[in-house]
């Protein structure tokens, strides 16, 4: 049992959403936090605005209907109670940034979950790139662990999968599970995606699957811009000596969030996901998770 008395309930992160239910980051319901921040910029990425850091240059101040945003001191406050949700601000960030972010301690998180724990299977921390405020997610994911009330509660991380071997082994006492993206095969074509190369996100994914730590492998298809396809033996060889319990969850590419160059390429159609997912099964010899919903 972890003591209560080595936690920092003090150490803060910057949230830019919580979400009390969801079923769809990990197994059964759960509690989802997504933290402010990522090192991949990704072409496809559904939620640019939480790659950058908001710089307090004000500009989207004026912008806002509501009067959510003032600026105190040469830095930019969001008032939450005040905000409409209209996401003018992030559309006229400079900075591809988001001013809706809170700061919010191990305490305060501590006290949402209580709330809601009655209803939920477990914890998800997500992104942008969660384990960028590695100091965070341990500090509370120990103070999970550590509460006689909330010890059943499962603590997962989504993630992009460049931690370091170090970082995860900080992280491994404290951590159920992972759900891991695998959004190109290719060296190159994942640098090109994502803006880095792949090699230290297959090291952990063989890490944490080595540790019975990997509940899924996330793959993104965008068809005719990416190698799943045409790289799918050397990936299904790969995905095959990964344990049997690891899901393979494919991804389709879709225009939602996204920005910039990826609103020019072809979404990803249920057929081509049917064909793409068929190919990809019939290597494998298992099932793989699907989409559900194509925008
Ligand atoms: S989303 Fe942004 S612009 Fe819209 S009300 Fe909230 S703070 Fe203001
Ligand atoms: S959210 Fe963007 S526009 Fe608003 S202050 Fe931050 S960087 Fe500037």
């Amino acid at each position: 049992m972890i003591q209560s008395d080595t936690i920092n309930f003090d150490k803060k992160a910057m949230v830019s959403k919580v979400l009390t239910f969801s079923c769809v980051d990990g197994p059964g319901n759960r509690l989802v936090i997504f933290l402010q921040g990522c090192n991949f910029d990704c072409i496809s990425c559904h939620n640019p605005q939480t790659i950058n850091h908001c710089n307090d240059c004000g500009d989207c101040v004026s912008s806002c209907p509501t009067g959510a945003l003032t600026l105190e001191k040469g830095k930019v406050k969001w008032h939450k109670s005040l905000c409409s949700e209209c996401d003018k601000c992030i559309e006229v960030c400079p900075n591809h940034s988001t001013p809706k972010i809170t700061t919010t301690s191990v305490r305060q998180m501590i006290e949402l979950v209580d709330k809601h724990h009655a209803f939920l299977s477990g914890i998800t921390l997500s992104g942008g790139e969660a384990t960028l405020q590695l100091g965070f997610i341990i500090e509370f994911f120990k103070a999970v662990k550590a509460s006689a009330k909330l010890s059943h509660l499962s603590c997962f991380v989504d993630s992009n999968g460049s931690l370091s071997e170090q970082g995860w082994d900080k992280l491994l006492p404290y951590l159920d599970g992972t759900m891991i993206d695998l959004k190109a095969w290719l060296d190159t074509t994942h640098l090109w995606l994502v803006g880095r190369g792949n090699q230290r996100v297959i090291e952990s994914i063989n890490k944490l699957a080595s540790l019975d730590k990997l509940y899924e492998v996330r793959l993104l298809y965008i068809p005719n811009k990416t190698d799943l396809l045409t790289e799918i033996d050397a990936l299904a060889t790969y995905l095959n000596q990964l344990p049997a319990q690891v899901n393979i969850r494919i991804n389709a590419f879709q225009h939602h969030g996204v920005i910039g160059e990826g609103l020019t390429w072809d979404k990803c159609t249920k057929e081509q996901m049917r064909q793409f997912s068929e190919k990809l099964v019939a290597r494998l010899g298992r099932n793989v998770l699907l989409p559900s919903v194509y925008l």
